[in-house]
């Protein structure tokens, strides 16, 4: 299965999407679901920009109490139930604890009132979860000592307990955003990656197509559409400029940094700790800020840092000084780990857009909710921004920008069912179960937890792969990966570059450098199935190893396409 820029070129769509990061993918799915004729065009790799940096957190709405902001906590419950229905092996809940400190805001009276106030507003978080163990448990108090036996390196002095919430967490979220993509084919959407947008074309204060260039092939080609929508995340605002529909003024964001940590987790528990610096914002403060301490995948994320980005987003960057400064942060907060720069194994970053800007309205603040902006109050009809500041809430944006899309094209929308439709591989009842079918199906591999998480119900087309060589089934090193996903992935996931293999379609190095025998392995595959010169596969190695710890002084802008 490959890029069909012929297709892209040859007709007019009903709804043109433009970039295939969570937000992108989700409109995409959810149009094409509906009946509309869509196309979704994204600059790099699907889910390679700011969707892939996140600190996996799936919201279920706490951190908003103490802003008071009850919509906020709604929504974000209200998307964590639907992605825990919808894609269960790639969504699992996250306890994460709170230590409780003397007897004022952070003790456990304050903490106890917000937990009560919590479970009223998200009663119905569990309707339609099928399978118990993506159920999310009420929010608790636990005794010191219970809080000690779970975190024995906590500040024991003025402890007096701790409290227990569940977040979601997401396993692998460029693996999510395939999930969107995939089922968006399913539905008849047409999709490129490596495809960029150069200008939204318009005519009479209508929008009429988008103007591309194939970064791959090479070449410029137009598509036609009645309605756009621009979901390029950060980039929304320079490609509106670019196409003469924005002034050019300064956008502001907030760039935020979370970190994986090569560290053990050596538990199956988050943990919420406090900094020394304030949130401007809090109304009902329990005190300071918290950096977050979780459990992925084996390793510690730890997250988030946040400062405002005034520069373009190209110039998207973190230096060894910023890195530095946060570990210091958490080594404050949690004085036992001790951190050193050795211990990253990888700098996640990218950029929110924030409140001030062109793409702002009058009085909403993108940094608090995400948005839906028509451009016809400015001059273009036809034309969407949906605009995302959490991944857990894109699948409620493209819902509210779809069902804009279908009163611009002046159709009745059938209703949204992304809530409750399994994505592709999402068909669990139970994943316990799922994982024991898998294992029975590799009885002699490591590989069976990883493949029920990456390919849910999907995974038989794994295995179908893995018996056409003998050692297809058998894991790349100790990556837990079989070559066959490998294969998998050059043969129909659209996959362009090494890199979309190692660090989105598998998790062969999302955690950090999977050594070099393992690169090695990946690209030797990658260059069979997509017929790749000897040159070409060196290129494309050193492209990988370009983007690890090690390989270069600063990351890549997000997104950025190579
Ligand atoms: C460090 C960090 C931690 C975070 N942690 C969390 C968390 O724990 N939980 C949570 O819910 N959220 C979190 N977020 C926020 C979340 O990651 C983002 O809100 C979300 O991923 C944005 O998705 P998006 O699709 O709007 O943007 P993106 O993922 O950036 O997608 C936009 C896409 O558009 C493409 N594009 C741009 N211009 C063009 C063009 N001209 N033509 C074609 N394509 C184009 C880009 O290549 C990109 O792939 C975090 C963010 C960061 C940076």
């Amino acid at each position: 299965m490959g890029r069909d820029l012929s297709t892209l070129a040859a007709r007019e769509f009903d709804l043109l999407v433009v970039g295939g990061g969570i937000c992108g993918a989700a409109v995409a799915w959810d149009a094409a679901q509906r009946g509309l004729a869509v196309a979704l065009l994204e600059r790099g790799d699907f889910g390679g920009g700011t969707s892939a940096e996140s600190l996996k957190v799936v919201h279920g709405g706490i951190r908003y109490l103490q802003h008071l902001d009850v919509v906020r906590v709604r929504e974000s419950a209200r998307e964590r139930s639907a992605l825990l229905r919808i894609a269960p092996h790639l969504v699992h809940p996250l306890p994460i604890v709170v230590p409780t400190y003397g007897h004022g805001l952070g003790g456990r009276g304050p903490l106890a009132a917000a937990f009560r106030l919590l479970g009223a507003l998200t009663a119905d978080r569990n309707r339609g979860i099928v399978d118990p163990d993506r159920r999310i448990p009420p929010a608790r108090l636990v005794s010191r000592r219970q809080a000690l036996d779970w975190f024995p390196d906590l500040q024991p002095r003025g402890l007096t307990g701790a409290g227990v919430f569940w977040d979601g967490q997401l396993y692998n979220p460029p693996r999510l955003v395939w999930a969107f993509i995939r089922s968006a084919m399913r539905a008849g959407a047409v999709v490129a990656n490596y495809a960029e947008v150069n200008a939204i074309l318009h005519r009479s204060g209508r929008a009429t197509g988008v103007s591309v260039e194939d970064r791959i092939g090479g070449g410029r080609f137009d598509v036609r559409a009645r309605v756009i929508i621009n979901a390029a995340g950060p980039f929304a605002g320079a490609l509106l400029r670019r196409s003469g529909l924005a002034p050019d003024r300064p956008v502001h964001f907030s760039r935020d940094m979370a970190l994986v940590l090569g560290r053990p987790a050596g538990t199956s528990r988050g943990i919420a700790l406090q900094t020394r610096y304030r949130d401007p914002d809090a109304l009902l403060t329990r005190g300071n800020r918290h950096v977050f301490l979780l459990p992925w995948r084996g390793r510690i994320l730890a997250g988030v840092n946040s400062i405002i980005w005034r520069e373009e987003p190209d110039a998207l960057r973190v230096t060894d000084e910023e890195v530095a400064g946060f570990l210091a942060e958490i080594n404050e907060a949690a004085p036992h780990l001790r951190l050193t720069t050795d211990d990253v194994a990888v700098v996640l970053s990218g950029l929110l857009p924030i409140a001030r800007g062109e793409l702002v309205g009058r009085d909403v603040s993108f940094g608090k909710r995400p948005i839906v902006i028509d451009h016809a109050a400015e001059g273009c009809a036809g034309l969407l921004s949906a605009i995302t500041n959490r991944y857990t809430v894109a699948r409620g944006v493209a819902e509210r920008a779809v069902n804009f899309a279908f009163r611009t094209l002046g159709r009745t929308s059938p209703p949204c069912r992304t809530r409750t439709t399994p994505l592709h591989g999402g068909q669990i009842t139970s994943f316990a179960a799922l994982e024991r079918e898998v294992a029975a199906a590799l009885p002699r591999s490591d590989a069976a937890e990883r493949l029920a998480h990456d390919h849910g119900s999907a995974y038989p087309e794994v295995l179908r792969i893995a018996t056409e060589q003998p050692d297809w089934g058998t894991p790349i090193g100790s990556t837990g990966v079989l070559p066959a996903e490998v294969v998998l992935a050059a043969r129909s996931e659209l996959v362009c570059h090494l890199g979309d293999i190692v660090f989105r379609r598998t998790g062969l190095a999302t955690a950090g450098h999977p050594g070099e025998s393992v690169l090695e392995a990946a690209a030797s595959i990658a260059a069979r199935e997509l017929g790749w010169s000897p040159a070409r596969r060196l290129a494309e190695l050193d492209d990988v190893r370009a983007r690890l710890p090690g390989g270069a002084p600063t990351r890549l802008p997000a997104g950025a396409p190579h």
